[in-house]
């Protein structure tokens, strides 16, 4: 039935308002999504630790080159992001106060490659998803996560997860081939090309010739090596992967 009640004029006045914010208005016009439901961005304000902080915005890309634009639009504000995903971290991995960035929901997919020896998953789609597909071929991925209907490859990636039964040589460090990379400046870049080392020089120069002095340092002091391969010989996933300087060469490889 239709209402013929006109509109209260509280409500009939209520144009859309231009946010104030000057970063939000720039997230707005920025092509991928900006959440302005207040549920989801406090449902977003808590991962799987203890922590709650409620994100000045939330934000869904839905390619690389958007999180490419959206880390630029950033560095302009001078405003830090996190990317979010499973949310299933345990120390606060997932949230923040500044911008966060759901890089689940439009990041789903897995294709299997070389009869199940290999396969390609978007960092959205959880273990579980990326093992069912795999599963007709008898195949399974490295890392097992107990948190693996709910963690994403992403998450996985980024946390060097592993779980009961992969050890330190199934684990993601071990098995991961290759990703495709968002850089802080924007850069995007697939480390599977095979000049992927070329791209990375020439697109970050100071970064590439970084990774080779820090690995230069690392090589060249006995102690330093030492402790990395202590340390990397058990499971260990606190900090960074400092084991990639003394097992890869290529900068890109390191990265
Ligand atoms: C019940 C339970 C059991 C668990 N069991 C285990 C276990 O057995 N072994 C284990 O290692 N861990 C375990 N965890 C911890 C957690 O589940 C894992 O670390 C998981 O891999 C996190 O994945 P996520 O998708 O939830 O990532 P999130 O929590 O969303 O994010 C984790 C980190 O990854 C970053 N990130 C997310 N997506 C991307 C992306 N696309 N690119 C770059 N960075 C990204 C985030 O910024 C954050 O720093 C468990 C957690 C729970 C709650």
């Amino acid at each position: 039935m239709k209402s013929t009640l006109p509109l209260p004029a509280r409500l009939a006045s209520r144009a859309p308002q231009e946010p104030q914010d000057p970063l939000l208005r720039d997230l707005g016009a920025w092509p991928g999504q900006l959440v302005d439901s207040q549920l989801e961005r406090r449902a977003a304000a808590h991962d799987a630790s203890h922590y709650l902080l409620q994100p000045r915005a939330l934000v869904r890309p839905h390619s690389a080159d958007e999180l490419g634009s959206l880390l630029r639009i950033l560095e302009r504000h001078d405003t830090g992001l996190t990317l979010r995903s499973g949310g299933t971290s345990l120390s606060g991995q997932a949230v923040t106060d500044q911008v966060l960035v759901d890089v689940r929901r439009h990041f789903r997919g897995v294709e299997v490659l070389d009869d199940g020896a290999r396969v390609r998953v978007r960092p959205g789609s959880t273990v579980r998803e990326a093992n069912a597909v795999l599963a007709p071929y008898g195949r399974k991925l490295g890392p097992d996560p107990a948190s693996e209907s709910a963690c994403t490859l992403g998450g996985v990636i980024a946390d060097n997860s592993s779980g009961m039964h992969c050890g330190t040589e199934q684990n993601t460090y071990r098995t991961l081939e290759s990703m495709v990379m968002v850089l802080p400046s924007g850069t995007v870049l697939d480390t599977a090309d095979h000049d992927a080392d070329r791209q990375l020089r020439e697109a970050e120069p100071e970064l590439h010739e970084g990774l080779l002095r820090l690995r230069r340092r690392v090589t060249g002091d006995a102690a330093s090596t030492a402790t990395i391969e202590r340390l990397f010989a058990m499971k260990n996933t606190m900090g960074y992967g400092l084991n990639a300087f003394l097992d890869e060469t290529e900068p890109v490889r390191i990265l």
